[in-house]
């Protein structure tokens, strides 16, 4: 059966029955990670029952801002997304590649073992899929191929659920990623809630989303259902206030690199890293080496790594990008631009974690409008 004829199965799951949702997962051997609450935030963690969900929590964020708020309702995914995407557990920030142990004079490489887990991610958003669906692109074929990213993305399975509401840096709808997740899920599942119903909308994917969706109580869809699920979705549009004008954006880079603007954010930014280390999509990294203090064994790890550090970019001669300007002039191009000559999509995925997280508040939307209103040309 092809996705799209999967796709035509809907079903509904009541509220009361969720935790069945739970239990299927977790008996199918899957490690269950899902949106948790931490003190300040939403995170993703692992999940071992319902209660661990944030239910009846909202989040407010606006640039440089993130505040938790109770809600009126008892919804189970009635935020927006946390301060970090499934990124983590699929691109680790460490992640030892390979030891080398001697023994009797002689080295021998050992590479690093394929994952053994098995995760299913629940209440990953549309732009988070997207960026699941860029980094493919740089992990999964080609000279940045990595077999510890392509093992666990296979065995992954991936439980979407549909935004009902856009925070204040929200801009996906711009970028063509959200608010509804399309396809590339195992299963999606729309929240909704009225007076009197408490229900999800069940869209299924594939055959691995089927495999779960027998061992659940689902009845049939009604033209109601449909209805209250449809203005859910229509929610969060009408709350998406932030947008980016996409119209030949590799140009206006291109075109714009002596631009002052750049001198003017470089004013700002304090090259702090946090726009990237939150961002879904950004990849880069550097490796390091450690060695035990017998000399029999070494390990070479790999972490993330950031464009915004002069370490980054040092080359024998210097650092290539020595200034402030330099760099975030390099992350925006490169997200917004270059990226799109280097893997045929933007490296933006319209999640606003960026805007949210950047301490000084900087908006990637209003650069982007910025450069634009001033062209340099
Ligand atoms: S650049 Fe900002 S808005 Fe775009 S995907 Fe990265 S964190 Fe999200
Ligand atoms: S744009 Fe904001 S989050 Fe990114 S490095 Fe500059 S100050 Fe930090």
């Amino acid at each position: 059966m092809t996705a799209s004829q999967f796709l035509e199965k809907k079903k509904i799951l009541q509220r009361a029955d969720f935790s069945q949702l739970i239990e299927a997962i977790r008996t199918k051997g899957y490690t269950l990670i899902g949106p948790v609450l931490t003190e300040t935030a939403i995170s993703f963690g692992e999940i071992h029952e319902e209660t661990d969900l944030p239910i009846g929590w909202m989040d407010i964020q606006e640039p440089a801002k993130f505040q938790l708020k109770r809600r009126e309702d008892e919804a189970l995914f009635g935020y927006n997304v946390g301060f970090q995407s499934i990124k983590k557990y699929l691109f680790p920030p460490r992640q030892r590649l390979f030891s080398v142990e001697k023994k009797q004079g002689a080295l021998f490489f050992i590479p690093e073992e394929t994952p053994k887990e098995k995760y299913a991610f629940l209440g990953v958003r549309s732009c988070d899929l997207h960026a699941v669906f860029v980094q493919d692109k740089i992990f999964c074929k080609g000279s940045s191929y990595d077999p510890l990213y392509a093992k666990r993305r296979q065995e992954a399975l991936i439980i979407v659920v549909q935004c009902g509401q856009a925070s204040g840096c929200c801009f996906c709808r711009s970028m063509g990623t959200g608010p509804k997740a399309q396809e590339g899920f195992d299963l999606a599942l729309t929240e909704c809630i009225d007076r009197e119903n408490h229900f999800f909308l069940v869209e299924i994917g594939s055959q691995r989303g089927e495999e779960i969706a027998t061992l659940l109580p689902l009845r049939e869809v009604t033209e109601e259902d449909l209805r209250l699920a449809q203005s859910h979705i229509q929610n969060a549009l009408n709350q998406m206030r932030k947008k980016v004008n996409t119209e030949s954006i590799k140009d206006l880079f291109y075109n714009n690199w002596e631009h002052p603007r750049w001198d003017d954010v470089a004013e700002r930014c304090i090259g702090c890293s946090t726009c990237t280390m939150v961002c879904p999509t950004c990849f880069c990294w550097t490796v390091e080496d450690s060695s035990f203090v017998e000399g029999l064994k070494a390990e070479r790890w790999r972490r993330w790594d950031f464009c915004y550090t002069m370490e980054f970019s040092h080359l024998p001669t210097g650092s290539v990008r020595s200034t402030l300007k330099s760099r975030y002039r390099q992350w925006l191009s490169h997200k917004f631009g270059s990226w799109i000559d280097q893997f045929g999509t933007s490296g933006c995925v319209g999640c606003g974690r960026c805007i949210t997280w950047c301490p000084v508040g900087i908006d990637v939307t209003e650069e982007l409008a910025a450069l634009r209103e001033k062209p340099d040309l």
